[in-house]
Parts: C-alpha cells; structure tokens; sequence
C-alpha cells in the first residue's frame, strides 16, 4: 500500500515539477517522501481562514474529522471576512416574529431573484433553509449578536443580524478561531497552495509554499476544502471578463491600495487542475463602500450628485445604485447623514483617513464639497419633508428612517469600486466541486465566495457572510464524512 502510494506519488510531483516549474522532481520528492505515511495525512484541509474556512474547519472537527489544518498565505487570519462590516442575513420566522417581522424562505428566494435575476433557485433556497440554524450554530460557537434585526444595505427585508456591540465580521473570526484553537484545529498562516493534485483515488495531495522560508513542501488529505475567497484583485482574471474593471477599478477591501488583497481567486486555479468548472465569471458587485458612506443599514441617509441634489433611491439593490452612480460624472456621489443616525463599526477609521468629515451647518457642509449651498439645502428639506410625512419620493424611495437636520452633518464622497465576485466554482447543495458535466470531484468541496453562479448578477446585502457560514459548514460535514469513508 505504502509502495503503491510512493510510487503514484513520484509521478504527481514529477508533474507538479513540469507544471509549475517551482520545483524539480528531486526536490519535491525529497521533501514529501517522509510524510507519505499514515501519520502525516489529514483527513480535512481547509485552505482560507475566512468565515467560510472556519466554518468549513469547526465544522469538520465536531463531525468527527481526526487531523484537521486549515492554511492561509496571509500573515494574519480573517481574509476579507476581517473587514467585513459583518451584516448577516438569514430566515427564522421564530426569531424574527419576536420583533413583528414576518418572512419565509419562500419570500428570500423571490428577493434574491429581485436582486439577482438568474439565481440558481435550488443552491438560494437551501442557504436560506438552513440559515436559521445557522445563526444557532454560531452562537453554540461563542459568538454573540446585536440583539436588533435590520434590513441591511443592499437588503429587501429586515433580515440581517450584525455583531455584538457593532464590532464588525472581525468578531466573528476571532470567536471562531478561539473555538478552533480549542478543538485543536492546526493553523498554519503564510502558507499559500500552489497546486493540487490526485494522489490515489481516495487521497488528494495539496503542493504548499512556505513564505517564511520560500520553501516547497507537498501534504496529503483525504478531503480538501476550498474556502480562497473571491477574484476582485486579480486585475487578469477580472478583466478577462469585464474589460471595463481596469486598474483604476479598486476594490472595497483595499481602496487606497496600502494592503496585499488576496482575493486571486487562487481557488479558481487549484481546483481547475483537477478539472473543476468556473461559473458566471463576470458577475460581480459594483458597491460605493469605503469612501463616505457610514452606515451598515438603509434609511438614514441620502445620495447627492455634484449639484447636491439627490439622483437615486438609496434603500433601492446594490446593482441599481451602482448603475445610477455609474452615470454620474466621475462616477462619484456624496453621502450625508446627521448626527441621529447609528454610525457602522468603520466610521472611526474613515474618519481618521479623511473619507467622512464633519460639518456644523447645511452651508458649511456645502462649501467644503464645493457644491451650491442652496441647492443643498433645498434637497434637504425636500428629503426632510417627505420623511416626515412617510410618503414615496420621486425616485420610488418608501423607507425614511428619520429626517437628516441634526448637527453635526456627517458626509464624504464615495466613487463605485469592486465589491464581490460572484462567478466561481460550481458547487451543489453539498459544496462538492463540479466539472462541467455535473460529476463532482471526489474529496473536493468549496465554500463562501470562491463558489459562484448561486446569486445571478447581484446578491441580497448579509448573504455574502451567510453564504460562508452555511456553506462552510455543509463542505465541513461532508468533507468530515468523506474522510472517514475514505480510512
Ligand atoms: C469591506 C467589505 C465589507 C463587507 N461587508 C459585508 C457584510 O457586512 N456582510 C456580508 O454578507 N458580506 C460582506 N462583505 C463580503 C464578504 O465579506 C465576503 O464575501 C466574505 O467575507 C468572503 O469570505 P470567504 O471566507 O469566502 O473569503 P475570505 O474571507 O476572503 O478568506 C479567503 C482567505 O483565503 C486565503 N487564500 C487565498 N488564496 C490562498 C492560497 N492559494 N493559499 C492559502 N490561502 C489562500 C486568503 O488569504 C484569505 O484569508 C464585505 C466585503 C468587504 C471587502
């Protein structure tokens, strides 16, 4: 058995050599000759310490997975999950009732097909199904929510959860990876996969780069989940399908470019090489996110163009606002809120950076964005009186959460930038990795944005997080069950 398993592996790092080019033949087998024994092989990698990856990794373990490694290229844990503001959809007809909220999963299937177009109706349905439980879970992780349920940006319906004490998506990896160290789930951080190969039928091996040292080394699992994250900074591979997102296109996780964005769509590449299939390759949310806009809920503030005066229902989907802002000249916008409204868990650091100031009067506000002070001031009162009388607006706007005249004015100016990717691997209700004929890849599962073609052209705000939760703990339990199958 272990003849059989070295010999087959000599040809997959021969190949590997070939393909890469990285490593020479010696080399890899050098390396990885040690550890093709039985101790050295996991029964579940996750690759990406997201929210889907922890998911996907707690998951694993509480379904009985015995060695269970999650591997992040990054310095630190979290990927784009760290800097999400950490809005949560989910359907829980018990949970939200208590707050006079009716809903079904039937009516968040409608709203994503709103949103979205072609949704893949059976994948929606089933995050949807089992998002309630989800929420559960999370809380039988450690983690704590606001108690208040909101309709979240982007969002039909109040159906969002954020974190405890608004501190942002970054709770909810630091809760979940407390939970990992407990179980003793092994972390091992700039350590990018470079490639993955068949080892035998039932073992898959995952080819690692070291970045401390630039050293190669192979390991072997018998389940691998992909939980890379989405492709928004892989200005190649982005623009092959939308031509128009070129480099001056940056995207909400590195507005000013100071960061390494990761999401490369690595995942793509990796599970490519065992003939996975790419789906709805150019969707992707355009969203006016890191500039002046500060709150994770609709309601409470408006848009202006250069003129000050407003050009869209800012409580409409994320799509519709980004193609009215797209027809703005500089394809930039300025938000205002005031002093009443519940600032997001980001504000603080916008401040700091510049992109949100704020302003003592409607007239000072207008001189520093350069715009006609009266014009401003008359499409506040506009805004102001219909929020009063709760009526619909010009643009079709229903919902005002409040008036915007207490000072201080807070505004800054906001340009489109690229969101989410929503093409990827395509995966059914198990997260098991497709190739083009429908076949699932044995032992390969992905979950949260690296799997595409669920949400059609946009997606509902607080399903980017849901989507990682609820798939990151199928492709868990089923990549937990395939292992043991697999012994
Ligand atoms: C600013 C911002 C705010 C957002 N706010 C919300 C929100 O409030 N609600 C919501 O639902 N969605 C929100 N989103 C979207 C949401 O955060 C993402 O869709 C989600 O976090 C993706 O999670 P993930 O686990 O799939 O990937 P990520 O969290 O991006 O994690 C992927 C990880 O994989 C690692 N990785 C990639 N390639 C490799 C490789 N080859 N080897 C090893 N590791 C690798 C990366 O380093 C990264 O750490 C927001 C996004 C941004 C950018």
């Amino acid at each position: 058995m272990f003849r059989r398993r070295w010999l087959s592996a000599i040809g997959a790092f021969a190949l590997f050599g070939l393909l890469s080019g990285r490593n020479s033949f010696a080399d890899a087998l050098a390396q990885t000759s040690p550890k093709a024994d039985e101790a050295g092989i996991f029964d579940v990698i996750v690759v990406g310490t997201g929210m889907a990856g922890h998911c996907a990794a707690i998951s694993a373990k509480l379904s009985g997975a015995r060695r269970v490694m999650m591997i992040d290229k990054a310095p630190l844990v979290g990927g784009h999950s760290a800097l999400a503001s950490g809005s949560i959809a989910f359907v829980d007809a018990k949970r939200q009732a208590a707050q006079g909220i009716e809903d079904s999963v039937e009516k968040f299937v409608n709203d994503a097909r709103t949103a979205g177009g072609d949704i893949n109706e059976e994948l929606v349905r089933s995050i949807a199904l089992h998002s309630g439980c989800g929420i559960d879970w999370l809380q039988a992780q450690g983690v704590r929510f606001a108690p208040n349920i909101f309709r979240a940006y982007g969002g039909m319906h109040p159906r969002c959860l954020t974190a405890f004490g608004n501190s942002g998506a970054r709770y909810y990896i630091f809760r979940l990876h407390e939970k990992c160290r407990e179980l003793g789930i092994e972390t091992r951080l700039l350590t990018k996969a470079l490639g993955l190969h068949r080892f035998e039928k039932n073992l898959l091996a995952l080819r690692l780069l070291d970045s401390r040292t630039n050293s190669e080394y192979m390991v072997q699992s018998r389940s691998i989940v992909l939980a890379t994250g989405g492709f928004g900074a892989n200005l190649a591979l982005r623009m092959r399908y939308r031509p128009e997102l070129d480099h001056e296109v940056p995207t909400t996780a590195n507005p000013r470019g100071l960061a390494e964005d990761p999401a490369t769509g690595d995942g793509l590449f990796l599970a490519q090489m065992l003939g996975a299939d790419w789906v709805d390759m150019d969707r992707m949310v355009m969203l006016s996110y890191w500039g002046g806009r500060m709150l994770d809920y609709i309601g409470a503030e408006i848009y202006v163009d250069q003129q000050g005066c407003r050009f869209v229902d800012e409580t409409a989907t994320t799509a519709h606002i980004a193609r009215a802002i797209a027809r703005l000249a500089g394809r930039s916008m300025f938000v205002i809120t005031d002093a009443k409204s519940d600032k997001g868990v980001n504000v603080g650091a916008k401040i700091a950076a510049g992109s949100i100031h704020r302003s003592n009067s409607v007239t000072e506000m207008a001189s520093e964005m350069k715009v006609s002070a009266v014009e401003l001031q008359r499409t506040i009162d506009e805004y102001n009186k219909c929020a009063l009388e709760n009526r619909q607006d010009q643009f079709g706007r229903r919902i005002f959460l409040q008036t915007i005249d207490q000072p201080p004015f807070y505004w800054g100016r906001e340009r489109l930038m690229l969101h989410t990717t929503l093409g990827g691997l395509k995966t059914d209700v198990k997260a098991r990795v497709e190739r083009s004929d429908g076949s699932v890849i044995s032992g390969l599962y992905a979950a949260g944005e690296v799997a595409g073609g669920i949400w059609g052209s946009d997606r509902l705000g607080g399903t980017g997080l849901l989507q990682c939760l609820v798939q990151g703990r199928t492709a868990g339990e089923e990549a937990a069950r395939h292992a043991s199958q697999s012994r």
